[in-house]
């Protein structure tokens, strides 16, 4: 076996921070001059706009940075999947639900040990090496929320319960704006008593409340939103948020050794929403779907739509992009399509979509993916399409009984921000490196790219490479070994 400094004495460390849903642009530039700690990494080591997955939502998103794979062969399309052959029955992916490791159990049974804390998909909290605390998904009624299950009663701490998210979609600014905070601070505060405790060689926290602070408070503190208000009372939220995050990074790296190397991602990126398109209504207003009795009220859910089965051609799915699913005849319960008309249908639908024009009648640019032309496989329960709205800008959603088909607010709660094709990804190596910056990453890349730097090899099945420019900040300074 030939030596590396990753499998000698002086084993790397990594220390990685996950922030959910932080723009490039706002890391790596606007929020910088505030953020101290993050300056400091930024400027000894490697940064890059990280590329997120199709569709840009935590899950796949998350998965897919940690396993290498695409969201097709995760099978992961989003939170929420259609039950096979059901209309509207939707559930929830689990951990449990991925076909491939992630490199926390790769790790893991290389005998390094890891600890994990609140990665998606982290519900039920995977076995590993080291320990792993669940995710925001985690639902409110779960008892095991730890691996192992005795670390649950260290979670709380002096300041309160852990929480692993709050509500955020509601009109009560103050009390989300005093959760966000409240939900970090104590997050932070049991990273640090578990990081002085824990034996690791990588250690993970992953934090929701970037993607939360966005959703809730976009159009309040981004200056250029149409709606902002100058001298709202959140005009400085961001600023005060983020700080708050560089604290809490800045009091883990000052307990962090001299060769532990830092990482800091996030999934996707941010941006101001324009406003909702109604495709189930679009999709009414043109035949393909039929309702027996009107939707009873506005923001009608499709499953309390009666809804003509037998006489519908195409039903979909909101929450930020469009799922589009066929009713094909032999696969759902009232199928009208016959197979051989499938693809014929799917584009009168592509064609009649590409039409789409806004409330100020100026055409709306439509984005139509198809799941087995996307990925390299298409398992679980995939959409027949996949649609984007103005590039995401507008969100898809899926309700009913609206009094037009364009709403300028969200249809599930007031919600300022979509999600943006970028996230972040910086590496500064323990002692660290020039500063540089690439062009981009893709998802798949980061995952071999993090197994490189941990002197770890590659499973074949991972479909991403390691970022050599990023592996090779590390080695250019790495002892040479001695020859065998
Ligand atoms: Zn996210």
């Amino acid at each position: 076996m030939t030596g590396s400094a990753g499998d000698t004495d002086g084993r790397r460390r990594l220390l990685l921070f996950g922030l959910d849903g932080v723009p490039p642009e706002l890391l790596f530039d606007q929020l910088l001059p505030i953020m101290p700690n993050v300056r400091r990494l930024v400027e000894r080591g490697v940064r890059a706009p990280l590329r997120t997955t199709d569709p840009p939502i935590s899950v796949p998103a998350w998965p897919v940075m940690f396993t290498g794979v695409d969201p097709g062969t995760l099978g992961l399309y989003g939170f929420r999947h259609r039950r096979p052959h059901s209309y509207t029955e939707m559930y929830l992916p689990t951990s449990s639900d991925l076909p491939v490791p992630t490199i926390w159990q790769l790790l893991s049974a290389r005998g390094r040990r890891v600890a994990v804390v609140g990665m998606p998909l982290g519900y039920p909290p995977p076995e590993v090496n080291g320990v792993y605390v669940s995710d925001f998904l985690t639902p409110g009624h779960a008892e095991v929320t730890t691996f192992p299950p005795e670390l649950r009663a260290d979670l709380d701490g002096p300041d309160g319960p852990y929480l692993f998210d709050i509500p955020f979609r509601s009109g009560d600014l103050a009390r989300v704006a005093r959760e966000i905070f409240e939900m970090t601070r104590r997050r932070f505060r049991f990273a640090e008593r578990l990081y002085a405790r824990e034996p690791w060689d990588v250690f993970a926290l992953h934090e929701i409340g970037t993607d939360r602070l966005h959703h809730a408070f976009w159009k309040h503190f981004d200056r250029n939103h149409p709606q902002f208000q100058p001298g709202n009372p959140y005009e400085r939220i961001a600023e005060e948020y983020y700080a708050l995050i560089d604290e809490g990074i800045g009091q883990l790296l000052r307990q962090a050794d001299d060769r532990t190397d830092v990482v800091v991602v996030s999934d996707h990126g941010s941006m101001a929403m324009r406003g909702c398109f109604c495709v189930n209504q679009w999709l009414e207003e043109n035949g393909y779907l039929v309702l027996r009795h009107p939707a009873p009220r506005p923001s009608t859910p499709l499953e309390e739509v009666d809804v003509d089965w037998g006489r519908t051609t195409a039903w979909g799915a909101g929450g930020y992009y469009a799922r589009l699913f066929l009713n094909v005849r032999g696969r759902e319960r009232d199928g009208l399509v016959p197979p051989d008309q499938v693809g014929a249908v799917r584009d009168r639908l592509i064609a009649d979509l590409q039409k789409l024009r806004g409330p100020d009648n100026a055409p709306i640019a439509v984005d139509v993916l198809r799941p087995e032309l996307l990925y390299r496989g298409v398992a679980g329960d995939a959409p027949d399409l996949m649609v984007y709205f103005d590039g995401l800008k507008i969100r898809s959603a899926g309700t009913m009984g609206h009094p037009t088909g364009f709403l300028y607010e969200n249809d599930s709660g007031p919600d300022d921000a979509v999600h943006g094709p970028y996230g972040v990804f910086l590496y500064t190596p323990a002692g660290g490196v020039a500063p540089d910056q690439l062009p981009e990453i893709p998802m798949v890349d980061v995952a071999p790219t993090l197994l490189r730097i941990l002197g770890e090899p590659v499973p074949s099945h991972v479909q991403g490479h390691p970022v050599e420019a990023v592996a090779g900040a590390m080695t250019w300074r790495m002892p040479v070994p001695n020859p065998a």
